[in-house]
């Protein structure tokens, strides 16, 4: 029983965009892609990602203030933590969820009488693939702040 929400056109190119990009992309990076797709303005994709955020087939990432294509939007229902490891160096994102976890924020929120609508936890840090190139003595795939210097 997949349940696919119905998707315009945008929706349906910005999802793709982020899908075939598999790293997190700024809503003005996501644009630069969709150009030749017709995509003149932000508001445009902004809408767009509105939709998909609202569905869960897209996560807002808030420390990089990116968006990523959900890995796993069929495993959403019923549940409102979802975790994200970001690596520093490649941006390489890993996205899951553990009930756990989740069942702590909940007692505390129980316990607080807090109404949860949602929990995003963001663990920052480098991937074994990048720690590995950089104790061989090369240089991952360098940043942006790295390359300008
Ligand atoms: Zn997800
Ligand atoms: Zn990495």
């Amino acid at each position: 029983m997949t349940q696919t929400p119905a998707l315009t056109r945008n929706q349906t190119l910005v999802l793709g965009t982020l899908t075939k990009a598999g790293e997190p992309l700024s809503a003005y990076a996501i644009l630069d892609r969709l150009r030749e797709e017709g995509f003149r303005a932000p508001l445009q994709v902004y809408r767009a990602l509105d939709k998909l955020l609202e569905t869960g087939l897209v996560h807002r990432l808030d420390s990089l203030k990116a968006f990523v294509a959900c890995s796993h939007p069929h495993e959403h229902a019923g549940e409102t933590m979802v975790a994200f490891a970001i690596c520093e160096n490649c941006a390489r994102v890993w996205e899951f969820s553990d009930s756990k976890i989740e069942a702590r924020f909940s007692a505390w929120a129980e316990a607080e009488d807090f109404e949860t609508r949602a929990t995003t936890l963001e663990i920052s840090g480098l991937c074994a693939a990048c720690r590995a190139a950089a104790a061989a003595g090369k240089p991952g795939k360098p940043g942006p702040e790295t390359s300008r210097r």
